[in-house]
């Protein structure tokens, strides 16, 4: 019991108690001053009195203790027609009442079924008007005198305008529920494109900070963190493909002198100058690393031995032939570069790079402003 007032009473349970309440007091008006008219018994009053003023908060308590309130109201709304049906025959069928409670009770099921309410509304009706008639026979008095009229009349203005009231007071909660959801709808995607745009710059700025952390802010070349992940996939990759891979290791002749006589913001400008010519003259397949400080290394895919000599002693020419300016100084300087090539100078990446800083060492040695590729034995000189 106490559980069932703390529930919240369902919507048509609730409305139907607001109607039913309402227009069974007018029919109990109507209907009253037509059995005054007819000097009805006492026990037909008591009867009426329980039909009309207690019967519908009967119905209430029922329908709002039901587990389903739906149903349990729609099975009300049977049962009500049902009574009318027997109130109409009861009463020898007065036009103006039976009208009353035909229109009333089956307008009240098409507000919950649509026009399927009707039939369920009018067999309700005949079935109890029928078993009235079969057991008390058929009486038929179709006047009724002008209060009655007039009290039916009245009534089913009420009832209709209460209706029109209610169908109007839905329409507007409609529109207003729509527009909430529309309006919901645009903060809803205003939000998500916000949130889409975030995702976006989020992941800009990631790529870019993994771009920063891979390059050298000198020179905009990529850095050693860069190279290893990077020679290694590529070394795996040439291997798998059956191809040569070059390596090629390049260090400044005598840079520190360019430093000692022109500053260093000017062997800077050096090291850049030499980074834009090698990432300009690069394929797309290379990758190009700043090394060490003044040492530049190239990772060359499926670039044999012989050719990676003849591009490294253009490059070396090309820079040679250099002139870089800063401030008021002009300055040219030379580089070498050791070469050394998978599969023939070594199967791993740190081999690899080993034999190409020998080589280079021994481009030092022989003089500088050369090149050479590493041999198992000699190496071999090409100037
Ligand atoms: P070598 O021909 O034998 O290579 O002579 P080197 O003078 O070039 O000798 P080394 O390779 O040992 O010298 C490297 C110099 O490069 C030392 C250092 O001052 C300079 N260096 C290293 N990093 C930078 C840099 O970022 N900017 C400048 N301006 N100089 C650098
Ligand atoms: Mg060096
Ligand atoms: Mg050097």
């Amino acid at each position: 019991m106490t559980q069932n007032t703390k529930k919240p009473v369902h919507w048509a349970v609730r409305l139907n108690h607001q109607n039913r309440s309402g227009s069974f007091v007018l029919l109990f008006t109507a209907i009253g001053a037509h059995m005054v008219s007819q000097g009805y018994s006492l026990l037909a009053w008591g009867l009426l009195t329980l039909q009309f003023l207690v019967y519908p908060h009967l119905m209430y308590w029922r329908a709002r203790g039901a587990r389903d309130a739906m149903q349990a109201e729609l099975n009300n709304l049977v049962i009500d027609s049902l009574l009318f049906g027997i109130w109409a025959a009861a009463l020898a069928f007065p036009v103006w009442i039976t009208f009353t409670l035909v229109i009333g009770t089956t307008i009240t099921h098409v507000l919950y079924l649509g026009l399927r309410g009707v039939w369920r509304s009018v067999a309700a009706l005949a079935g109890g008007a029928l078993a009235t008639v079969t057991i008390a026979g058929l009486r038929l008095s179709p006047h009724t005198d002008g209060l009655t009229t007039l009290l039916c009349v009245v009534a089913l203005l009420l009832y209709l305008l209460a209706f029109a009231h209610l169908a109007y007071l839905r329409t507007r909660m409609l529109r207003d529920t729509r527009e909430k959801l529309r309006l919901r709808e645009q903060t809803l995607h205003a939000a998500n494109e916000a949130l889409q745009r975030q995702f976006a710059e989020i992941h800009a700025l990631q790529a870019q900070l993994s771009e920063q952390a891979n390059r050298d802010p000198l020179t905009g070349l990529y850095n050693r963190r860069y190279l290893d992940p990077t020679l290694a996939r590529e070394l795996a990759r040439c291997e798998r493909e059956g191809q040569p891979l070059s390596l090629m290791l390049i260090d400044l002749d005598h840079f520190k002198q360019v430093n000692d006589s022109y500053g260093h913001p000017a062997g800077d400008e050096v090291l850049k100058n030499l980074a834009a010519m090698l990432n300009e003259q690069a394929r797309a397949a290379d990758v190009v690393c700043r090394y060490g400080g003044e040492e530049f290394l190239l990772v060359l895919p499926n670039m044999p031995a012989h050719i990676a000599l003849v591009r490294a002693d253009q490059w070396r020419a090309a820079f040679a032939a250099t002139t870089v300016r800063f401030d008021k100084f002009q300055m040219q300087t030379t580089l070498s570069i050791g070469i050394a090539t998978y599969p023939g100078h070594g199967a791993s990446a740190e081999e690899l790079i080993r034999h190409a800083d020998r080589a280079l060492y021994r481009a030092k040695s022989e003089g500088r402003d050369r090149v050479m590729l590493f041999q198992t034995e000699t190496v071999v000189a090409i100037t």
